[in-house]
């Protein structure tokens, strides 16, 4: 396979981009009317959506991409919202992702247009602290194989 795109074969990618951006419509935004849908490529080859769930206790708001993220292993992260450019998960999403992937975990942010932006974990939390600075890295999923 010699197209892969951050290690996805362009099949995984276009199911990616649609679920990633049919999660939208779960969205639950009545106060920013901004919705973001995420999709997860679990590595067993399943699938977990997200989307932001808000509360009227504004900090109580969760957004799309810890909502989705439950105990998996995860090869792939989509982000969607209908804006353009992409929006990125925010600071408080890349920390919590960094928990459970590895850095080189990509992450399609997709725009209105079902165009994408992709970067990695490392490139969107540079010099990021995680599991692996308190030694915890190899009883967390997604980690026992690193280092
Ligand atoms: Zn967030």
């Amino acid at each position: 396979m010699s197209d892969l795109i951050h290690g996805l074969t362009s099949i995984e990618v276009a199911e990616l981009t649609k679920r990633t951006i049919a999660a939208k419509d779960v969205a639950y935004c009545p106060y920013s009317n901004f919705q973001v849908g995420c999709a997860l490529l679990c590595d067993d080859g399943s699938w977990v959506i997200g989307a932001n769930i808000e509360n009227a206790s504004y900090p109580v708001t969760i957004c799309a991409e810890r909502v989705a993220l439950a105990k998996a292993i995860y090869r792939a992260i989509g982000v969607a919202t209908n804006i353009t450019p992409p929006a990125s998960p925010c600071g408080m999403c890349r920390q919590f992702i960094r928990e459970f992937v590895s850095l080189e975990t990509p992450i399609f942010m997709y725009d209105k247009n079902a165009e994408y932006v992709v970067r990695t974990l490392e490139q969107l939390l540079p010099m990021s602290f995680g599991p692996d600075d308190l030694n915890h890295a190899s009883e967390l999923p997604g980690h026992s194989d690193k280092k």
